[in-house]
């Protein structure tokens, strides 16, 4: 496994804001045994292919040190941070990694705030929206951050080749994602959950997709879900360790079957 991560995002900060370098640096501790990679920042190109090129230059031309919306400030360079951000993404999904790196992306939709809600969320460009946009691959999205993918919701409402699991707390912000939405498969959760409701509800969830035709798993990792943390949905250590089999075990579903239907093809090709 490669982590991919860049020195540059523990570089911003906003004076008493929550979404802050401290939460990378933790993790970064824990991970050190691996490989890093360096990423580049995304493209103009890159960004277009999910945003408006409005949004994009809202971002661009924020006035550093103002306010983009309730929620969300704009510190002086976000838009470099954003970009690498999402350069990340793209060499995580291009290195089947795991992207390290601030700022979050999943509350941002094509034109920004997304499907009605009032705030960005502390997110700029949509990261994985952006990485599984351009591999362009059958792909199922799992979002295990403890707040709905509003904004990657938005982004792939109706695309044939995207299915979006979300599982996430409500009532708590964004408000939205009470219900399942064709491709946008929803499991709103109460805080108390705890890891057995949660990964039962993480099967059941998991059950509805056809695995066998999935080419990508993206994961929206966030870990606000622990219990005590933002959006805690009760879950422990082991609870999240439990999470990582099932997403493991999917892969393996997968092998099983695509190696049952070379072998049914195999025997189908033998002369009788
Ligand atoms: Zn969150």
């Amino acid at each position: 496994m490669k982590i991919i991560f860049s020195e540059k995002c523990l570089e911003y900060s906003w004076p008493g804001h929550i979404e802050r370098p401290e939460r990378i640096r933790k993790a970064l501790d824990l991970l050190r045994q691996y490989e890093f990679l360096e990423p580049e920042p995304a493209s103009q190109q890159d960004l277009l292919s999910v945003h408006s090129r409005e949004y994009v230059d809202l971002i661009k031309n924020a006035k550093a040190g103002s306010y983009l919306d309730g929620d969300t400030p704009a510190p002086e360079n976000i838009y470099e941070y954003a970009l690498l951000s999402a350069g990340a993404a793209l060499l995580a999904a291009q290195e089947k990694g795991f992207s390290l790196m601030r700022p979050p992306g999943h509350h941002a939709g094509r034109n920004g705030r997304a499907l009605g809600v009032a705030t960005l969320g502390f997110c700029y460009f949509n990261n994985i929206a952006i990485a599984v946009r351009k591999l362009g691959k059958s792909t199922l999205i799992l979002d295990i951050d403890g707040h709905h993918g509003n904004g990657t919701q938005e982004i792939f409402q109706g695309d044939q080749k995207v299915t979006f699991i979300s599982l996430h707390r409500y009532p708590t912000y964004p408000g939205t994602g009470l219900s399942s939405q064709g491709n946008c498969l929803n499991f709103p959760l109460s805080y108390s959950a705890g890891d057995s409701l949660y990964l039962k509800t993480l099967e059941q969830a998991l059950s509805q997709v056809e695995i066998a035709n999935v080419k990508v798993v993206g994961i929206s990792a966030g870990f606000d879900a622990h219990q005590g943390d933002l959006a805690s949905l009760g879950l422990t250590h082991e609870g999240y360790r439990e999470i990582g089999r099932k997403v493991g075990a999917l892969g393996e579903a997968s092998f099983r079957r695509a190696r049952r239907r070379l072998h049914r093809r195999i025997r189908g090709q033998r002369p009788s």
